[in-house]
């Protein structure tokens, strides 16, 4: 077969968009070249239904072993007493431990998304706000932190079966000691997604959440800087209190119900190379050189949230405590909308995104804020001092959203910035 040029030319300008631009998107991070390698082998060739030492395929005794490393890596990491490290994303992580706990029709609490909180966590077009009944807590106007008293008078109100934690944009640590209190206090289970901050939590840097909640979810591919997927963990295995039953009728333990409720619940064939390199990533975590990693991480966005308040921009909560920050872009650029800012700093190579934020007086596709993160550009190899750099460049960009000599100049810059940096520096 003939190779396909047309979509490795396309594969080589994203790679140089990666090398040359300044990558501050949250949710993202560069993984090392051998979580790589394990995402373009010959284990994408393998179906591997079922789980190790039972599946529904043969020829799976290979598989089984690199699902079982990333079982018993990703476990001595966090902590767990049970993982499954099947799940394709995040959302079907989420999904997969929603199936379980709520019947549709069910109450649930989960962060509201224009405060900070994930799709997959209510949102009316995700299934978890189609098939169950979401009602949303919220961050507080003046603090910009979660309003426990109300996630807890909504809790005695509503008797929800479920408080899911965790968000997408919210740049603090989470009370999860607090939120187990009200889950039990009502009789419900209560679920963290640490999908961002999981990096930061497996070298320690953040409270453990698999120490408080029920269930633990989280994606792979963010902080925690493995490959695109998801996870379910478990501080301990305890009785289904719903009395869910497997497709076969039977109720059984919640991690039996919880791997049915991926598979085959959620999915079919698991991604055998993406679970070889989530081994891969599982291992790199454990390496003591993970900690220094992730130290910078935490360093690099306290120091960047302060640039921001030093330069005049509002930053929700008034900092940081983990990889990322939430700007409200109207106290110093009243009519600049969050998609302008977005689309203008692209222009210059800084990737940025827009964002709700709480009590955002624009709608979702125009918004008033952008989410900051510094996990992408902490792998390039940048430390703090380059920090109110950055911060200095995106202030250019956005006095000058609509001169291109600017944006020119401050691309220009940003280039050179990154040109001596490795895309794998660690
Ligand atoms: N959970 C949270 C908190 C997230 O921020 C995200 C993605 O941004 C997800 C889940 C979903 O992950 P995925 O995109 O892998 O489905």
């Amino acid at each position: 077969m003939k190779r396909d040029q047309l979509v490795f030319d396309i594969i080589e300008k994203e790679r140089k968009r990666q090398l040359s631009g300044i990558e501050l998107i949250a949710s993202e991070n560069f993984v090392s070249e051998q979580v790589m390698e394990a995402m373009g082998s010959v284990m994408t060739n393998k179906y591997a239904e079922g789980y190790p030492g039972k599946r529904y395929y043969g020829g799976c005794q290979i598989v089984d072993q690199t699902e079982q490393l990333a079982i018993d890596r990703v476990k001595e990491l966090f902590g767990a007493e049970y993982a499954n490290v099947q799940p394709h994303s995040g959302a079907q992580a989420n999904a997969a431990v929603l199936s379980v706990i709520l019947k549709p029709g069910d109450k649930f609490l989960g962060l509201d998304l224009a405060h900070g909180g994930h799709l997959s966590h209510g949102s009316p077009v995700n299934s978890s706000g189609i098939l169950y009944q979401p009602i949303a807590y919220h961050v507080k106007e003046e603090t910009g932190m979660v309003d426990y008293d109300e996630m807890e008078a909504l809790a005695k109100e509503h008797k929800p079966k479920l408080i899911i934690g965790g968000a997408s944009a919210y740049s603090r640590e989470w009370d999860y000691a607090r939120m187990r209190k009200i889950a039990d206090e009502v009789g419900a289970m209560l679920m963290i997604d640490m999908a961002h901050p999981a990096g930061l939590i497996a070298a320690g840097l953040l409270e453990n959440p698999v120490k408080h909640a029920h269930v633990v979810t989280s994606t792979t591919h963010k902080t925690l800087r493995g490959p695109r997927g998801g996870i379910i963990l478990m501080g301990k295995d305890f009785e289904n209190p719903f009395g869910f039953k497997t497709p076969k009728g039977e109720t059984k333990m919640m991690s039996a119900v919880l791997d049915f409720a991926v598979f085959p619940g959620q999915q079919g064939g698991p991604l055998e190379h993406v679970i070889a390199s989530k081994a891969i990533a599982f291992g790199e975590a454990l390496d003591p050189s993970y900690k220094a990693y992730q130290t910078q991480v935490k360093k690099n966005a306290a120091v960047m949230a302060e640039a921001f308040i030093a330069k005049g921009y509002k930053v929700i909560s008034g900092g940081t405590d983990n990889h990322s920050m939430l700007i409200d872009l109207r106290t110093k650029f009243p009519e600049l909308t969050g998609k302008k800012a977005e689309n203008t700093l692209v222009l210059a190579d800084i990737t940025i995104n827009k964002n709700m934020v709480p009590f955002d007086s624009r709608s979702p596709f125009s918004t008033s804020g952008l989410r900051v993160g510094t996990p992408a550009i902490t792998t390039r190899g940048l430390k703090e001092d380059a920090m109110p750099v950055i911060v200095d460049l995106i202030d250019e960009v956005l006095t000058n959203p609509d001169n291109e000599e600017v944006i020119a100049s401050v691309r220009k810059r940003v280039n050179q910035l990154m040109e001596g940096l490795p895309l794998f520096a660690w």
